[in-house]
């Protein structure tokens, strides 16, 4: 079994040929067909219909607010060869300004738009957003400090000073769910102290570590339990800002919690048979991540047996 999560799943082809093309990148933008989904401080412009939408408009934005445009992002290709754009609009200064270029739109939260928008349409709006994001951060020369260009349609920013070449990043996050027997532990960070939000065991990979070692770490750093067979599940792409979540199901070899109060409020063994309450959204005192989130599909997997 695989799995296409929310914000994977992208349709279009990223044209690695096309985007070394400068020239070529230029012309697309005034091509009548291309199409262009502007962000406004990072929020995508959705179509508000009963089945949401990513609100794609024309160039003729780019006529009217010539300086009001600054990151542009190519994203790629559909089937028919149209060009797709993401342009961050944020210097316009009044953003109701781009509204009328379309009906029944508005900016709205990323995650929020995620969860109305079709898996594919969330794949496209991860790659965008992650990348508009990366030029946002990223306007500088980490070498020299000189401001560098974007170039490949935004897959590299080039310093014309030092002439070093740099790369949108992705930052790798291990989550997994740990288990042993019929129990399995769920957390509750500081951020959601005093809440009933409780996840699976999540952290940055560091560098020079592999996955299993990674998972092995955070696990015992945020619970003090010793993991032993790590079995990858499936990944997700999550856009704020850039990650990419490693979803793993990890074997206790130990039992006692010793949690780290630095950075968890509670962490805890759950029984399988509340685990499916809990997805179900029927057990008191307890909410766990629902179905945009790798998460639910790892505590879910175990709870059910299906693809551990
Ligand atoms: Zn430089």
């Amino acid at each position: 079994m695989s799995y296409t999560h929310i914000f994977a799943g992208n349709p279009l082809d990223r044209g690695d040929v096309e985007r070394r093309d400068e020239q070529l990148l230029r012309d697309m933008v005034w091509q009548d067909n291309a199409k262009f989904l502007p962000f406004h401080k990072l929020n995508p412009l959705i179509l508000k219909k009963q089945q949401a939408e990513l609100a794609w408009i024309n160039n003729e934005f780019l006529k009217e607010f010539p300086g009001g445009t600054s990151n542009r992002t190519f994203l790629g290709f559909d089937t028919e060869r149209t060009p797709y754009f993401a342009v961050d609009v944020s210097r316009i200064e009044n953003p109701s300004d781009i509204l009328k270029f379309a009906e029944q739109v508005d900016f709205e939260d990323g995650r929020s738009a995620a969860a109305s928008i079709t898996n594919e349409q969330s794949g496209i709006l991860a790659q965008a957003r992650s990348n508009l994001n990366w030029h946002i951060q990223n306007r500088f020369c980490s070498v020299c400090g000189t401001e560098s260009e974007s170039q490949r349609g935004g897959l590299m920013r080039e310093c014309h000073s030092c002439k070093t070449q740099h790369f949108p990043r992705t930052d790798p996050v291990a989550i997994m769910l740990v288990y042993k027997g019929e129990q399995c532990v769920m957390g509750q960070t500081l951020a959601r102290s005093n809440s009933t939000f409780y996840s699976c065991l999540a952290g940055f990979m560091d560098q020079g570590e592999s996955i299993e070692e990674g998972v092995r770490r955070e696990v015992r750093e945020e619970s003090g339990l010793e993991v032993g067979k790590v079995t990858y599940h499936s990944s997700q792409p999550w856009p704020f800002p850039s990650s990419l979540m490693i979803g793993c199901h990890a074997e206790a070899i130990s039992d006692e919690i010793t949690s780290d109060p630095g950075e968890m409020s509670d962490v805890r063994w759950f029984t399988k048979e509340d685990v499916k309450l809990a997805l179900e959204d029927k057990l008191d005192g307890v909410n766990i991540p629902g179905p945009i989130a790798i998460a639910h599909h790892l505590i879910k997997a175990w709870a059910y047996e299906t693809n551990k």
